[in-house]
């Protein structure tokens, strides 16, 4: 997803480093979701309905709304959680590349932040079993 204000713009990370991982399949405001199914770009399997939200399962690990460029189709209606990438303090809501303030991360900064995000999804996946038991990388290259 490029970010269009100068503090927190990701396109010099996009797509030569980052193919947008963070965006995966989301639930949409079924009004915003309607308003806008011509733009889909990726096909959608199946739509969910769930408490006045669409999600648009596409089969894979991309949002429909996401080009083919890496461009956010429904940029300016994007979901709440979309607006909150890379502000929020989870390790599943950093950039891997920036932080908050648009400042690029170092390499080791990225790393640490990497395993990080890597044990709070293991945790959400299964919270029983250890790191080792559920370990593995979401981070798409
Ligand atoms: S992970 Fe970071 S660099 Fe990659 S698309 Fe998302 S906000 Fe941009
Ligand atoms: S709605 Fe836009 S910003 Fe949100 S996941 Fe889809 S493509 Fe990315």
């Amino acid at each position: 997803m490029k970010k269009n204000n100068t503090k927190f713009d990701c396109s010099k990370f996009v797509p030569h480093e980052c193919k947008c991982w963070c965006c995966g399949p989301v639930p949409v405001k079924k009004e915003v979701y309607e308003a806008n199914k011509h733009l889909r770009f990726r096909p959608v399997l199946k739509e969910l309905d769930i408490d006045g939200h669409i999600f648009p399962d596409t089969g894979s690990t991309y949002c429909t709304f996401l080009s083919d460029d890496y461009h956010c189709l429904i940029y300016d209606s994007r979901p709440d959680i979309c607006q909150q990438f890379g502000f929020l303090d989870s390790p599943l809501m950093q950039c891997p590349y920036m932080d908050k303030h648009g400042k690029t991360r170092s390499k080791s900064n990225r790393k640490q932040l990497e395993k990080s995000f890597q044990d709070a999804l293991n945790h959400e996946i299964n919270p029983e079993k250890s790191e080792d038991e559920n370990g593995f990388s979401n981070f798409k290259s």
